[in-house]
Parts: structure tokens; sequence; C-alpha cells
């Protein structure tokens, strides 16, 4: 193989151990180097000038050395911090090395992989906390964000109702159309409850053809309206080959006490009301206070 001026070059810019040899060669023999042009061209050789020569040239030697490793190393350190800064706060930062050595392959590499990482990261939690159907939440994201929101309601001491719905007579949707046109139904409930909700609403598919709502800041009069506007839309949809008014559903909605009571046992208590509504006919909204807000009404009128 020939040996040219770019093969060497190119050699040298990809290999850490060709930097690193010539870096510790040119500072070992700085000194070497210093004492031969000093002696060449003549000048004293007595002891002292020599001994002050060749500790100067060491100095001088020892410099470079530091800082053309400092040079060598320093993409490593800004890739420290990229990892640093995403392990303690999952900021995403990303360094961009122009190096193609080992040390330049390493930083972008790792820079790069947590790029990858992060968006593989949260494309995985989205669908870990989607329901792939409707575009909801699902049950398990629900009871995460729904005690995030009971635990901020009791700290603001703002109210919170929750709505539980689930679809009437859909089996028999499913029997008589198929589970297609079952699925279409499901995708049009999702999309009217999107549509319908306000930006810190919270909505997730809690079961089958069964929904629920957490809606922060919202009383009992504002939590009756909002299901009644979902139950007189889900009434006026036509999907697929069904009938005019055969989608419809029941709600149960309960405003919870978030002093006193847990995601749980507000979802307990609108679920018993969901199904007073279905008792009572279905196609219908149930609704309840928590017994603790209404005695305290109570007591201040
Ligand atoms: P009710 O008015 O009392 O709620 O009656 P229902 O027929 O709606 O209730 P039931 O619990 O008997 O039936 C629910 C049906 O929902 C049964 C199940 O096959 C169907 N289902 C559950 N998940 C899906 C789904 O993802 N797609 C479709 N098409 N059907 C589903
Ligand atoms: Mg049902
Ligand atoms: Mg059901």
């Amino acid at each position: 193989m020939r040996l040219t001026m770019s093969t060497v070059f190119a050699k040298f810019s990809t290999s850490l151990t060709l930097k690193i040899f010539s870096i510790c060669f040119v500072s070992t023999h700085v000194p070497l180097l210093a004492l031969v042009i000093y002696l060449f061209n003549g000048f004293r050789s007595e002891a002292m000038p020599v001994l002050i020569l060749v500790l100067a040239a060491t100095l001088v030697g020892t410099a470079f050395c530091l800082i053309s490793v400092w040079a060598l190393i320093k993409p490593l350190n800004d890739v420290a911090g990229v990892v640093e800064a995403y392990r303690s706060s999952g900021a995403v930062r990303s360094v961009r090395s122009r190096r193609k050595d080992e040390v330049g392959i390493v930083s972008n590499g790792i820079s790069v992989l947590i790029t990858e990482l992060d968006a593989t990261l949260s494309q995985l939690r989205r669908q870990a906390t989607t329901d792939v159907l409707t575009g909801l939440g699902n049950r398990r994201w629900l009871k995460d964000i729904g005690a995030l929101e009971i635990a901020r309601a009791a700290r603001e001491r703002t109210p919170i109702s929750v709505v539980v719905f689930d679809l009437d007579h859909f089996k028999s949707i499913n029997d008589e159309f198929g589970h297609d046109v079952g699925d279409q139904v499901l995708m049009m409930a999702g999309a009217t409850i999107q549509h319908n909700l306000r930006p810190y609403d919270i909505a997730a598919r809690i079961g089958g053809e069964e929904f629920c709502l957490i809606l922060p800041r919202t009383d009992m009069d504002a939590a009756i309206g909002i299901a009644d506007r979902l139950r007189t839309q889900f009434e006026s949809k036509v999907v697929g080959p069904l009938p005019a008014q055969r989608v419809t559903a029941s709600f149960g909605v309960y405003r919870g006490d978030p002093a006193s009571e847990t995601l749980k046992s507000m979802l307990m208590a609108a679920d018993r009301k969901l199904y007073s509504a279905k008792d009572g006919g279905r196609n219908a909204v149930h609704w309840e206070v928590s017994r603790s807000i209404r005695d305290a009404n109570r007591m201040r009128a």
C-alpha cells in the first residue's frame, strides 16, 4: 500500500492511539529538541544555563501535553454533561463533534442514542397510557393522573367532579351489526368526548364500552351540563348502518370532596349513580354530591 500524505493524515485523524502517541512523543522530546537547538547554535554549554533551558523546555512540554490531552478529551467532557443533564432532569441536549477518532465516535454516538432513547421512551409511555381505538387515556393513566388532580383540588380547595358512563345495549350493536360497527361506535364516542372536553379535563376508556371523565374545577351543575351535552350528542350521532338514536349512554356523575375522598371512592360513587341511571331506563344522567360537601353547604345556609 502506498503511503501518501493524505492516507497518513486520514489514519491520524481517525486514530486516538496515534494522537496520544504523538502528544507523548512531542511533549517528552521538547527538552531534547531545545537542547539540540541551543547547542547547535553555539551557546554556552555550562551546567547552569543548560539546566535552566531543560527545566523551561520540560515545563513547555508539560503544558503542551496538558492542553493537547484536554483538547483530545473535550468531546467526552461535553457528552458527560449531556448524560448528566438527561439523568438528573430528563433534559435532552445534543453535542456534535467533528472528530473522526474514537472520542468523536463515542461522543456523537452517546448524544444520538440519548435523543433516540428519549423519543422511544416517550412513544412507549404514550402507547402504555393510551387506548388505541378511541385515542383516549386508559385506566392506568387515569389512576395516576386522577390521583394527582384530586391532590391538587384538595390543595387549591377547588371543586372536582367525576363522570362514569357506559354505552347502552352495546352488546346488541355488536350482535346485530358486527364487531366492526361496534368499534366504529367506540371511535365515534372517543372523538365526541375529545371534542367536548376543556383542555384540563381528563378522559379515559376504562372498560369495553365504559368511559370516565375527571373534571377539575367543576361543580355539580357544570359536571351535569357536560354529561348531558355528551348524552345528547351520542343520541344525535348516526354511525354506519345504525338507525338514528341507536347510540345512547347512561351517566353517573359525582362531585367528590377532594379533602376526604380518594379517586377510588369517587369512582365507586359515580358507578353507583351510573347503575341507577341504567336501572331507571338508560340514556340518562344521575348524580350525587358528596355527603361532606352537602353537610358543609347545609351548615353555611
Ligand atoms: P348495558 O346497557 O347494560 O350496558 O348493556 P351492554 O350490552 O352495553 O353491556 P354488556 O356489558 O352486556 O356488553 C358490553 C359489550 O361490549 C360486550 C363486549 O363484547 C363489547 N365490547 C367490549 N370491548 C369491545 C371492543 O373493543 N369493541 C367492540 N366492538 N365491542 C366491545
Ligand atoms: Mg353497556
Ligand atoms: Mg359496560
